[in-house]
């Protein structure tokens, strides 16, 4: 650091204001913590996501701060959605949601989570500020800003920076596992058939095995439309991802009918999805990892907001409890990696199990189909997706 350095000094510093960055400020808000979040992007931002968030998301949020669901529910660009409609060879399966999911574009519901903690909390709010260097030492935690003479310093620090983290890049050994990652694509559209605003819609193709391209509506009577591969799929059988959207609607002649009169209203844009089966490095000293930079989503369906969010809370409870130990060591901090474990990682495994078994053994999507008329399978389908 040099003598001239402009040193800011927190508890704690998060990077990354998505929906984990957001949830584990929000969820410090009474601890009586000096709180910073820095972000590289100026609000509001996009992020290339399907936009649709579980309920178990919201619900976790309304733990956080009671109240939230309905301020959310109330927020003009959230659709409720009831129902999910899944195609596959010409067959149709309605699943009637046990609890509602919702939509909201990333632009307003990240920006929307960002305003929430700027009114609950005494969080200090640092976007279009990009972090360079990551130090950790004994004594505390240090992060340089590019093109910048502010300097950052705090006892312990969260990386809720996403797919591509600096946090994780600097201070685990992470390597990109592509069995482990989708690479996915997504556009909007409109005047697209047959839609609602409380239906989305899964379509799964026998030509791309198992991936699924998803029509979700959104506000605006827009569709959000997407569909994600395996990363190590797409570099073994070189796989041009963009190309392949397109091909999707010439495979189904339900979606080149749903389709026939749309128009595609934005670029199609592509982005990483970090997939969670077993737990890498999330924590160490005077850090953890949450979300994406945790890879935590989902590797049957790609979702990956709720568990941003829950690994948001858990982060935040375990900074509570090394506070009050004054204890930020390696050791101490995995004390986060046994909570993620039992309440995220443990589920994410059987979805992977799920997924590599369809993916070994397509037909059993048939199967899936057959099954799911019986409501109890199709209530344990929802509750690994
Ligand atoms: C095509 C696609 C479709 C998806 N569909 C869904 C879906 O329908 N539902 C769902 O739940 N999930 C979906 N996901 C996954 C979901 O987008 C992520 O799991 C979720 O956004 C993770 O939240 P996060 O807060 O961990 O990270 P992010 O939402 O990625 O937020 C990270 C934040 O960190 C900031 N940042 C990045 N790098 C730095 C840096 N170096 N320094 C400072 N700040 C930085 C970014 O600007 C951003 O604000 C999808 C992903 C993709 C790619």
């Amino acid at each position: 650091m040099t003598e001239t350095a402009n040193v800011k000094q927190y508890d704690v510093l998060i990077l990354g204001a998505g929906p984990g960055g957001t949830s584990c400020a929000l969820a410090l808000r009474q601890a009586g913590l000096k709180v910073a979040i820095i972000d590289k992007s100026e609000f509001p931002r996009d992020k290339v996501c399907g936009e649709l968030l579980h309920k178990k998301a919201v619900e976790t949020l309304n733990t956080i701060l009671p109240g939230f669901e309905k301020e959310f529910i109330d927020f003009p660009k959230t659709l409720v959605l009831k129902h999910t409609r899944v195609h596959y060879k010409k067959k149709t399966l309605t699943f009637d949601w046990v609890s509602e999911s919702y939509t909201c574009p990333r632009l307003q519901l990240d920006n929307f989570l960002l305003n929430v903690v700027r009114k609950y909390t005494d969080t200090e709010i640092f976007t279009a500020t990009t972090p360079d260097k990551i130090t950790t030492t004994d004594t505390g935690v240090t992060v340089t800003i590019k093109n910048s003479d502010v300097v950052f310093t705090a006892k312990a620090i969260i990386g809720a920076d996403g797919a591509n983290s600096i946090v994780a890049k600097q201070l685990t050994e992470k390597v990109l596992d592509r069995d482990h990652y989708l690479g996915a694509v997504r556009a909007y559209y409109k005047n697209v058939k047959n839609t609602d605003n409380i239906t989305s819609e899964v379509f799964f193709s026998s030509k791309y095995n198992l991936n699924y391209l998803w029509v979700f509506p959104i506000a605006d009577n827009l569709s959000n439309v997407g569909f994600g591969l395996l990363s190590s799929n797409i570099s073994e059988n070189k796989i041009n991802l963009k190309e392949s959207f397109y091909d999707y609607f010439k495979q189904s002649p339900e979606l080149a009918e749903k389709f026939a009169d749309a128009e595609q209203v934005s670029p199609l844009e592509g982005f990483g999805v970090p997939l969670g089966s077993t737990i890498g490095t999330v924590s160490g000293n005077r850090f953890m990892l949450i979300g994406d930079a945790a890879s935590l989503s989902n590797p049957l369906s790609g979702t990956g907001m709720g568990n941003a969010v829950l690994s948001g809370k858990i982060a935040a409870d375990q900074l509570i409890s090394a506070f009050k130990a004054n204890d930020f060591s390696e050791t101490y901090m995995k004390g986060y990696d046994n909570a993620l474990q039992s309440a995220i990682v443990d589920g994410l495994y059987s979805s992977y199990k799920a997924q590599q078994t369809l993916s070994k053994l397509p037909f059993l999507l048939d199967l899936v189909f057959l099954l799911g008329k019986n409501k109890r399978i199709r209530k344990y389908i929802q509750s690994i997706v």
